[in-house]
């Protein structure tokens, strides 16, 4: 079973007590941006085999939407943080190269 800590409550939330929000960290296209663009953000995921970052709710708890990094792969948890980010945290960037070598996300080194 998954757990996550939710950032806000400090609450061990089990999968049951969650709601899954899909990817974290899409860019938003609105009016005035071009087909493609706006196709990407509807249509396009990331859908990795290994580590990947999403949005999680508290649903059953204090209700605030937080994101995770885990991997998809082994289910593990690498950490959440609160979801008024614009991208994970480089403490948090810093453990995932740590224990998978390697790893980029998007464009950061
Ligand atoms: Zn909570």
């Amino acid at each position: 079973m998954l757990l996550l800590t939710c950032p806000y409550c400090g609450v061990d939330a089990e999968e049951t007590e969650l709601h899954a929000g899909g990817e974290a960290h899409l860019k938003r296209f609105g009016p005035g941006a071009s087909d493609e663009d706006f196709t990407a953000y509807l249509f396009h995921r990331e859908n990795p085999k290994g580590v990947h970052f999403e949005r999680w709710r508290h649903a059953n708890g204090c209700g605030k939407w937080f994101h995770a990094a885990r991997c998809t792969n082994t289910l593990e948890v690498f950490g959440t943080y609160k979801a008024q980010t614009t991208e994970p945290p480089k403490d948090l960037l810093d453990t995932i190269r740590a224990k998978r070598p390697g790893f980029r996300w998007r464009d950061l080194a």
